[in-house]
């Protein structure tokens, strides 16, 4: 607990990760605002401070995984791998708090409990678990957008006497494997990349699947010097036009529709992308597979394809063969060793679609076909509330006492993902309805946060107190992000996008499928338009912006 009386902000940030921290370097280090960042961890790195899993890796190449906003520090980072390993990543967020003297304005072990707008005074009261009281003009969310894991109600968890951990609370000190029975239930991201670690640290190892996937190998490795020298020489120019792409990749993206080349023109581009590995398969090989399902088709049997062909028991094959939803309609998973894990004398799948986990008891986990597995250690790589969930864990209301929670009880909605009307001086960074999860999460990042930064000049620069996004330009955006995302194949699978992985949670697509060229372009407009959509007032009278 810092201190009783109450102390004012110019802004609180809630979160210390990229997001946060770069926020608080714009505020307070080039618009001279006085800011107090809270961060629940004990150091930096949001995501990276927790997900400590073994093989926990971006699937973003690493040197495009980094802040952009200063030279020096771009040219001097090395990183080692072709992707960036989490204790790397860590490592590098920690040197740049150092290098710009960021822990200064970071409160750590401190998580916000509340954020109440005040109409009377015009400022938020935000308050914390460890008993800070304080008022802010504007409170900025940088808490990111898969932040509160989600651990399946299954009966009986009390009562299991081994140890159990989820992949994104991992404990510091790591997790002994050797001579364990290891159960790893879920196989999205965080369960593919820790699967086959887990499978090569343990005695044994049961996948409790749900629903198979698509995966790409990434073709890790270190990273290429020569490579590396080329893109220090083009550093600005490449991250540049990342900008301006779909994903924030500087990647050649195809124009070309897969239904317009021969099969074995197709064959040999799939072939050829499979071992460029990652996020080239899906951005570098056909304009429409992400939007036509015919297209998609071709793409979804290539991979189930290389499935059987690497897994040598068909019958493991089979089940792991994904059939029920198409390629790149779930978050696309980057692998190393998957499928070849299930080759290993030591690993068994359990298909738990047909026979879900009943119970899990004392010494393991019991199915709906009566069998039981006997296990020491459980693995929960059951995913996230996410784009939403950390929001609704700070009670946060707006005008009226408006709660947030009740605002977005039927899906979210903002104003680019940055704003909510009826919450005025808050702004979202990466939040619902902006391309976020759907790009390299550092380039959506400090697009958020230099627009929201040169908003914040302007509005100081305009002595305008109070803004808050207008309601007609919300119902528009969201209609916009609506639209948009029916003309994709995400609408066809039940993935956390929809939030179908939460039960009871709204089935709304989250992010914004438009692409953060697109996005960036959009919002530039806007600030152009002395931000259009946003009303704005002094202290007494509300105006609204032209
Ligand atoms: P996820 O993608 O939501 O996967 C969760 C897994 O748990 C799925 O297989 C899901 O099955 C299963 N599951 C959930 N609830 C279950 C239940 N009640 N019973 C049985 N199975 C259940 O979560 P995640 O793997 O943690 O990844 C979340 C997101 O974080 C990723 O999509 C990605 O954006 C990000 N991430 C990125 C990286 C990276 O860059 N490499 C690594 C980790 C995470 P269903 O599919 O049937 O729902």
């Amino acid at each position: 607990m810092s201190d009783t009386t109450t102390t004012h902000y110019d802004a609180v940030v809630i979160g210390a990760g990229f997001a946060g921290m770069y926020m608080l370097k714009r505020l307070r280090d080039d618009l001279g605002m006085n800011v107090q960042v809270y961060e629940r961890g004990s150091g930096v790195g949001g995501t990276w401070f927790w997900n400590r899993y073994p093989g926990a890796r971006c699937d973003s190449e690493s040197y495009v995984y980094c802040f952009s906003f200063d030279d020096d520090l771009l040219q001097e980072w090395n990183w080692s791998g072709k992707y960036p390993e989490q204790p790397e990543i860590l490592s590098y967020l920690n040197h740049v708090a150092d290098r710009f003297d960021l822990r200064s304005g970071i409160q750590f072990n401190t998580s916000v409990t509340a954020a109440r707008f005040n109409d009377d005074s015009g400022l938020w009261d935000v308050e914390t678990d460890q008993g800070d009281q304080v008022t802010a003009q504007y409170v900025v969310t940088a808490i990111g957008c898969i932040s509160t894991g989600q651990i399946p109600q299954i009966p009986g968890l009390d009562s299991f006497e081994g140890e159990w951990h989820h992949t994104g609370a991992w404990p510091h000190e790591g997790v002994e494997f050797e001579g364990k029975r290891v159960a790893v239930i879920g196989t999205g991201s965080s369960g593919i990349q820790s699967i086959p670690v887990i499978a090569r640290e343990s005695e044994h190892l049961t996948v409790f699947q749900r629903t198979p996937q698509y995966t790409i190998p990434a073709q890790h490795g270190t990273v290429d010097q020569a490579f590396l020298k080329e893109v220090k020489a083009n550093y600005r120019q490449i991250l540049d036009e990342a900008r301006h792409t779909a994903a924030g990749f500087p990647y050649d993206a195809s124009e070309t529709s897969a239904l317009e080349v021969s099969d074995e023109e197709r064959q040999e581009t799939y072939e050829r992308l499979w071992e460029k590995g990652g996020f080239h398969f899906m951005l570098g090989s056909y304009s429409d597979i992400a939007t036509d399902r015919r297209a998609n088709d071709t793409a979804s049997e290539f991979i189930r394809q290389k499935i059987r062909e690497i897994v040598n028991d068909p019958e493991t094959a089979e089940r792991l063969l994904p059939r029920d939803h198409p390629f790149s309609s779930k978050r696309a998973l980057i692998d190393t060793n998957y499928f070849d894990t299930y080759n290993r004398d030591n690993v068994d799948l359990v298909d738990i679609r047909h026979f879900p986990i009943e119970e899990i008891t004392p010494t393991g986990l019991r199915t709906a076909d009566g069998q039981e597995y006997e296990v020491d250690t459980i693995v929960f790589a059951t995913g996230y509330d996410a784009m939403t969930g950390t929001f609704f864990n700070i009670d946060i209301a707006g005008r009226n006492g408006r709660q947030l929670r009740e605002k977005w009880s039927g899906g979210p909605s903002t104003y680019l993902g940055v704003a909510t009307a009826d919450f005025p001086n808050m702004f979202m960074i990466t939040g619902p309805q902006s391309p976020s999860v759907l790009s390299n999460m550092p380039v959506s990042i400090e697009q958020h946060v230099e627009w929201i930064s040169d908003f914040i000049e302007y509005l100081r620069e305009h002595a305008i107190d109070v803004v808050d996004a207008d309601p007609q330009a919300e119902v528009d955006w969201v209609q916009h992000v609506s639209d948009i995302a029916d003309q994709t194949m995400y609408m066809l699978a039940d993935s956390w996008y929809l939030g179908a992985n939460i039960p009871g949670k709204p089935r709304v697509f989250m992010p914004y499928a438009g692409g953060v060229g697109p996005y960036r372009e959009r919002c530039d407009e806007i600030a152009a338009n002395s931000y259009e959509g946003f009303v704005m007032s002094d202290a007494q009278e509300p105006v609204l912006a032209d």
